[in-house]
């Protein structure tokens, strides 16, 4: 039996990953700790609740002298790390709680992992979830590679490109067994309703105005969440300690033509006229420090560990459009 710590596991990704593990997995116990944050929600979790080898329990990562004892207590072999304060536009209003969750967090979970494992290394291992936004933005050229030097605008992704530092930091200096993924925009069922895909899901559905940053211009590399679960399952069980790997779909798209997509495909299942819901679009102003585009170069994990994306945007988006209307009913 292995003991594997998931951090955030109430959240988007956290809670595909662990109904994923836990079903997969008999043989591993996951130990899921969640402070259930607004963006934490168990019910996400429901289908699980009996399952003998999975655990929740509520704590915040900060809290470091109640994370130590949870490293005893549940003897944790493996962390896999996705607790973080998400969401850029919070990031600009309230930078300080993404540094403390954030930083300070992931401080706090690699202080207990050295302290616990200690120096008997031999089958651990830290895996840091994160984000493509580190990198900065890009012009309408080329594609992050993971040897793109780290230049992150907003207060986001500049906390999470400290909390990579940090990881990286903690392999170097105290040889502490680690790996970090940096994954583009994820979409999927769970996803907190402040996103911007399950944001034009609700308007649409609600017939309410959908705000779009800018010009809507900007350009994100979107994966559904089973392809982002399946590379975080691969890497896992098949990367080499210390390694780095980017994540992406090549599914490159912008705002407007999410929108587009969004509109089209629910007018339709919802029996309206073909396009009714363009009028809702309503283009405000811009995020501040908005970045134009992301793309991933997924070549280093597609050559050394066999990962494919699945879905194209097509496929993924209907799923994730069907899941929305039949969570309220509408299907
Ligand atoms: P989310 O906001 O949906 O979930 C975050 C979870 O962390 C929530 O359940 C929340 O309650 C929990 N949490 C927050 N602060 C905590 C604390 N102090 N202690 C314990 N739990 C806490 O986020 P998500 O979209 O699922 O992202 C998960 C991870 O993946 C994050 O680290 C994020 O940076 C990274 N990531 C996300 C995307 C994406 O598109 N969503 C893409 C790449 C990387």
């Amino acid at each position: 039996m292995k003991n594997i710590l998931v951090t955030g596991g109430a959240g988007f990704i956290g809670s595909n990953l662990v109904k994923f593990f836990v079903k997969n997995y008999p043989n591993y116990r996951i130990i899921n700790i969640d402070n259930l944050s607004y963006a934490g929600n168990l019910s996400n979790l429901k289908e699980i609740d009996n399952y003998q080898n999975y655990k929740f329990i509520k704590e915040d990562i900060c809290n470091f002298s109640e994370i130590k004892k949870i490293f005893v207590n549940e003897k944790v072999d493996s962390v896999i790390h996705l607790a973080a304060e998400s969401h850029v536009d919070r990031s600009i209003s309230d930078p300080l709680i993404f540094a403390k969750t954030n930083v300070l967090g992931t401080l706090s979970l690699l202080q207990a992992s050295k302290a616990y494992w200690n120096s008997n290394n031999y089958g651990k291992l830290f895996y840091h979830v994160s984000t493509d936004e580190v990198y900065g933005s890009l012009g309408s050229e080329g594609a992050f590679t993971e040897k793109t030097a780290y230049d992150p605008h907003s207060p986001y992704s500049a906390s999470k490109a400290s909390s990579d530092h940090f990881v990286r930091a903690f392999y170097d200096t105290y040889k502490l067994p680690i790996v970090i993924s940096n994954c583009s925009n994820n979409y999927g069922p769970n996803q907190h309703s402040e996103k911007l895909i399950p944001l034009i899901i609700n308007n649409v559905i609600n017939k309410i105005s959908i705000p779009i940053y800018g010009d809507g211009k900007n350009i994100r590399d979107w994966l559904f969440i089973k392809d982002h679960v399946s590379a975080i399952d691969l890497i896992f069980h098949n990367s080499e300690i210390g390694k780095t790997y980017n994540i992406g779909g090549n599914n490159e798209i912008s705002n407007n033509e999410i929108s587009k997509i969004l509109i089209q495909k629910i007018d339709k299942k919802l029996g309206r006229s073909s396009g009714e819901s363009l009028k809702l679009i309503e283009y405000v102003e811009d995020r501040l420090g908005h970045d134009k585009r992301y793309a991933i170069d997924n070549s280093k994990i597609k050559k050394e560990l066999g990962w494919k994306p699945k879905y194209r945007f097509e496929q993924g988006i209907e799923e994730t459009i069907d899941w929305y209307l039949n969570k309220l009913s509408l299907f």
